[in-house]
């Protein structure tokens, strides 16, 4: 049994918005209701589990039965970091039960199936999966001031994406010592490597954007006008 994760309680401060950006109607469909669609073709993923606010947990129950979601679907509060709104989902008797967990960021829509089912067979074999892209800019490291410290070398360089895909017990062990040790990372694989696990990188997807500005909305809708 495999479940996928959609942390969904972001609040989205960088876009601005009233309602989180993940709820917005993007070409008609919530952004929300598009990610959860491609989960729902996903074969190898059993279970759907979310975390997200309270208050709109009934708008998303609705929404999911609007989209003919059929997989069982689980709602979880969300919590004040994407760590702690994952940890929280980790706790359902879903996760506690699944062989391979996936996460996945709500504010990515444009993943396919395909692109998924290929890092949940990988994650069988390596334990702990994710895509990357290598970065098409020149990545330099600047102090403060702004002034240029180092220049990396591109090609060792990857831009981390989602989903991100582990066995249920590495991500469990990771999860669990990072409470202890109030670490925080910026995405699950930096939790699952800071409990010294090693982390697979897969090809990742141009199209897969985080919308997390305005200018990445335009971008969405440029991206589904050519679809
Ligand atoms: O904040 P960030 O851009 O990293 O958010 C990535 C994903 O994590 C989004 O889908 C957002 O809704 C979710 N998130 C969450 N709980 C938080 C903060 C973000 O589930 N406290």
């Amino acid at each position: 049994m495999n479940i996928l994760i959609i942390p969904a309680a972001g609040s989205g401060t960088r876009f601005g918005s009233a309602k989180p950006k993940q709820y917005l109607p993007l070409a008609g469909v919530p952004i929300l209701a598009r990610t959860v669609a491609v989960a729902e073709q996903c074969p190898s993923i059993d279970t759907i589990v979310i975390a997200a606010d309270a208050q709109f947990h009934q708008a998303i129950t609705a929404m999911i039965a609007e989209h003919d979601i059929q997989k069982p679907l689980v709602l979880v509060e969300g919590g004040s970091e994407r760590q702690h709104s994952i940890f929280r989902a980790l706790h359902t008797p879903e996760a506690q039960q699944a062989d391979l967990i996936a996460i996945h960021d709500a504010v990515r829509p444009f993943i396919t199936p395909n692109f998924v089912e290929s890092l949940v067979a990988a994650a069988r074999t390596h334990g702990a999966v994710v895509p990357g892209l290598m970065p098409k800019e020149t990545v330099k490291e600047v102090d403060a001031a702004g002034s240029v410290q180092t220049t990396h070398n591109r090609s060792a360089l990857r831009l981390i994406q989602t989903p991100q895909v582990f066995q249920r017990e590495i991500l469990w062990r990771a999860y669990c010592k990072a409470q202890e040790q109030h670490f925080l990372g910026t995405d699950d694989a930096s939790v699952v490597e800071f409990a010294g696990y090693t982390v697979k990188v897969m090809e990742g997807l141009e199209a897969n954007i985080k919308i997390t500005t305005p200018a990445d909305w335009t971008f969405a809708e440029t991206l589904l006008q050519h679809r």
